[in-house]
C-alpha cells in the first residue's frame, strides 16, 4: 500500500514504540510505532523505519484504555468499611447499615477513586447510580460515562413509587448528561416483575445492566424462595408471604422481559451455567444482546467464588471486565481484574484477556466507534503495561496519553 503521510515530515503528530502494541485484538510483536495525533486521535501503527523521528520508546506492552464495564463510583467512600469473606447478604447488609457519610467524604471518594482510574489506564466506565452524587465529578468529562440508575423494589405494589423515585435520579443525569443514561434493575432478587417491565418499557433504554448469578444465596432464592437471603428480608421488614418463586434460574426468570433490539449486561455470572448459556444461546433471537461481565475481584472480596470462565468462553456471548465497587475491591482496577482470571486461568491468552478489557467492553457500552482499539480515527487513550514479559502476575499499568 502506498504510504499516504509522511510521519517524518509534520511534527503535529506523537510516536510511541514499546515492546509490543496490543491493538485491541491482537498483540504484535513487530516492533512498529504507533502514531497518534496530538489530541490521541490514532493516524496509524507503521514499521519503525517509515516512522520518522521523534519516536517515544517504552518498555512493556501498548494498549488502550481500559473500559472498566461494571463499576459503583458513589460507593468509593466504603473503600476498607466492609469485611472481605462475609458472603452475599452480610455484605449487602454491611453496605445498607453503613449511611450518613459526610458529602465532602463522600465528593472526595469520588474523585480520588476517578483519579485512580484515570492513572490506572480506564477510559470508560458503566457505572450503577442510586444517587446524583457522582454528577459534579462525571460532568467533568475526565473519563466517559454510561450511567446505569438502578431500580430496586422487592414488593410488587410499590413498584410504580420506586420506579418514580429513580426516574428523578435518571432525569438529573439526562439533564447533566443527555443520552449517556439507562435506568436498570438492581438484580433478580429484589425487583418485582412488575418493577421490571417498567424499566424493560422505558422508550429508548435500549442498553441494560443487572447483577447476575452473583451468589449461592440467589440461586436458592429464586429457585426455591428459600436460604440466606430471606435473611435480607427479614432486615428490611418485608413479608414474604406473597412470594412464589420462579423456580428457575435468574436469566430465565429475567431476560424475557426485555426485547431483542435492547442489550444487556449480566454481571458476576459466578453461577451462570452450561445449561443457562445454552438456553440463552437457543433463545437469541427472542432475547436481548447478551455480554457476559466479570468481576472476579469482588467475588473474591464477598467469598462468592469465581465464575466458570472456561464454560463461559465456550459460548457465543461477548465477555468482558468489571471491578464493582470499593465497598467489594481494594482498587478499581481493569489490569487487577484481569490478572486474578489469569492467576486461575494460565492458560488464557494474554490477547483475549486483554480483549475483555479493552474492545468487549467498549461494545457492550455501545463506545466501540471511539474507544477500545488502536484503529484509525478512534481516540481510545495509550496505557503502558509493564513488567508483562513473563506474563501477567507482576503487571503494572499507567495512561500515558
Ligand atoms: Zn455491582
Amino acid at each position: 500500500m502506498a504510504k499516504l503521510i509522511d510521519f517524518g515530515v509534520l511534527m503535529t503528530y506523537r510516536k510511541f514504540k514499546a515492546d509490543q502494541i496490543f491493538t485491541g485484538t491482537a498483540l504484535r510483536t513487530g516492533g512498529e510505532v504507533l502514531i497518534t495525533r496530538q489530541d490521541g486521535q490514532v493516524e496509524a501503527i507503521v514499521p519503525a523505519a517509515d516512522a520518522g523521528d521523534e519516536v517515544q520508546e517504552l518498555t512493556g506492552i501498548l494498549s488502550p484504555g481500559f473500559v472498566n464495564a461494571h463499576c459503583h463510583l458513589e460507593l468509593s467512600h466504603m473503600k476498607g468499611r466492609i469485611p472481605e469473606g462475609t458472603g452475599m447478604v452480610d455484605f449487602l447488609l454491611g453496605v445498607m447499615k453503613q449511611r450518613n457519610f459526610p458529602r465532602e467524604e463522600v465528593l472526595q471518594a469520588i474523585s480520588d477513586a476517578e483519579e485512580a482510574m484515570w492513572n490506572s489506564g480506564i477510559v470508560a466506565v458503566g457505572d450503577i447510580c442510586n444517587t446524583p452524587d457522582t454528577i459534579p465529578q462525571k460532568s467533568k468529562g475526565r473519563l466517559r460515562y454510561r450511567n446505569f440508575v438502578e431500580t430496586m423494589g422487592f414488593i410488587p405494589a410499590t413498584a410504580p413509587q420506586r420506579f418514580a423515585f429513580s426516574k428523578g435520579v435518571y432525569d438529573q443525569f439526562e439533564a447533566a448528561m443527555p443520552g449517556t443514561n439507562s435506568m436498570v434493575p438492581h438484580a433478580p432478587y429484589s425487583v418485582s416483575p412488575v418493577l421490571l417491565q417498567l424499566i424493560a418499557d422505558l422508550p429508548g433504554n435500549e442498553l441494560i445492566s443487572i447483577h447476575n448469578q452473583e451468589s449461592a444465596a440467589e440461586a436458592e432464592f429464586l429457585q426455591y424462595g428459600t436460604g440466606d437471603m430471606r435473611r435480607l428480608y427479614d432486615f428490611l421488614g418485608i413479608d414474604l408471604s406473597f412470594y412464589h418463586p420462579p423456580a428457575t434460574t435468574s436469566p430465565r426468570a429475567m431476560l424475557p422481559a426485555f426485547l431483542p433490539s435492547q442489550s444487556i449486561l449480566l454481571v458476576h455470572d459466578v453461577h451462570t451455567s452450561q445449561s443457562d448459556l445454552e438456553w440463552m444461546e437457543k433463545n437469541r433471537q427472542i432475547l436481548p444482546q447478551i455480554f457476559l461481565c466479570l468481576c472476579p475481584n469482588a467475588n473474591n472480596y464477598i467469598g462468592n467464588g469465581l465464575p466458570d470462565i472456561d464454560g463461559l468462553r465456550k459460548g457465543p456471548f461477548v465477555i468482558l471486565t468489571g471491578t464493582d465497587s470499593l465497598s467489594s475491591n481494594h482498587q478499581l482496577n481493569i489490569l487487577e481484574e484481569i490478572k486474578t482470571i489469569a492467576s486461575a486461568h494460565p492458560r488464557i491468552p494474554m490477547a483475549e484477556l486483554l480483549q475483555w478489557a479493552t474492545i468487549n467492553g467498549a461494545r457492550a457500552l455501545g463506545l466501540d466507534a471511539e474507544i477500545g482499539s488502536f484503529e484509525p480515527g478512534k481516540k481510545p487513550g495509550i496505557v503502558l503495561i509493564e513488567n508483562a514479559s513473563e506474563g501477567l502476575s507482576n503487571a503494572g499499568s499507567r495512561r500515558i496519553l
